[in-house]
């Protein structure tokens, strides 16, 4: 195991590196310390022990979890729920009502998965245990949810990147839990003082104007915080938020062109990692950057997304 301390983000919201696909900075689980100690996503299964070891660095107990709330059902934020619920007696897992029924299942999602993953399913993402219908709650657009006497959470129907999906608003930070809605922060870049955020279009419920549409919801907010699932927290959100649009304007873009000429995800993938090669080319990355192997992967995944999309929009 790699070993991390927790980041502390505020005085009372501290992130656990789940350590994702092994890899540093990629998928995180947030902790609000209040009264009802909270998490927000868990990563795949593989990342449970990081869980325990960060809250046991934080001098949590897994007994002390009331709530483990996942922003939508992709295996990276919510594989690891029924492995980690199992260990937290007092827990119940907070979902929206579109994913309750793959959580208590899962076997669709896994089906998915297999899908885009093949070969490497098992290394990333097993074991996925299904979860128990009565520790499952949903919240749907507007619901709250009291974790202690100073802090409500609100929830809000945030579709784009996929239709299970919302977000986690807390006044006390002025901050909204984004999960994959309002795109990727990549935290490699941060040490070389560029800070790149991308959409997150992957299949299959992709959808360009709801992420759009999200996105200005929580531009209108006029937030001080944003967290993403990955990774980590942004101070600018309106900046961030605004880089993303534009990447998710290109991509269509990009996409459409695909289209039109027949060609496949791969070609799609290709000419996008073009644009921000040269992106991060004009701000002195190189192309070496580690950086680049998330970066890859993503925009295969979020091409096979897109096409998808227009298949759709066709048919
Ligand atoms: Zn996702």
């Amino acid at each position: 195991m790699h070993k991390k301390q927790p980041l502390s983000l505020t005085d009372r919201i501290a992130l656990i590196d789940g350590f994702d696909m092994g890899v540093a900075n990629r998928t995180g689980t947030y902790v609000i310390k209040e009264e009802q100690l909270t998490l927000i996503e868990t990563g795949p299964s593989p990342s449970v022990p990081y869980i325990k070891q960060g809250l046991a660095d934080l001098g949590y107990s897994l007994d002390e979890v009331k709530y483990i709330i996942v922003t939508h059902i992709h295996l990276d934020h919510a594989g690891g729920a029924g492995v980690l619920l199992k260990q937290c007696p007092q827990a119940k897992v907070v979902v929206h009502p579109r994913g309750k029924r793959h959580l208590a299942d899962p076997s669709k999602l896994i089906a998915g998965a297999r899908a885009i993953y093949g070969d490497r399913f098992a290394e990333f993402f097993d074991p996925i245990e299904p979860i128990p219908e009565d520790r499952l709650l949903t919240k749907d657009e507007g619901d709250t949810l009291e974790i202690s006497p100073t802090c409500t959470l609100k929830f809000l129907n945030t579709p784009g990147h996929a239709r299970h999906h919302f977000s986690i608003y807390d006044s006390v930070s002025n901050g909204v839990f984004t999960g994959d809605t309002v795109g990727v922060r990549y935290d490699q870049l941060i040490k070389d003082g560029v800070e790149l955020f991308l959409p997150s279009t992957s299949p299959n419920h992709f959808d360009p104007e709801a992420m759009h549409d999200s996105i200005d919801r929580m531009l209108r907010m006029k937030l001080d915080r944003v967290y993403f699932g990955h990774y980590g927290m942004t101070e600018k959100p309106e900046e961030a938020m605004m880089q993303v649009k534009k990447w998710l304007d290109l991509f269509v873009e990009e996409g459409e062109q695909v289209m039109a000429e027949n060609l496949g995800y791969d070609v799609l993938s290709s000419r996008i990692q073009t644009h921000i090669k040269k992106y991060l080319e004009e701000r002195g990355i190189p192309d070496k950057h580690e950086v680049y192997m998330l970066i890859n992967l993503d925009m295969d995944v979020s091409s096979l997304g897109m096409i998808d999309y227009f298949q759709k929009v066709k048919h």
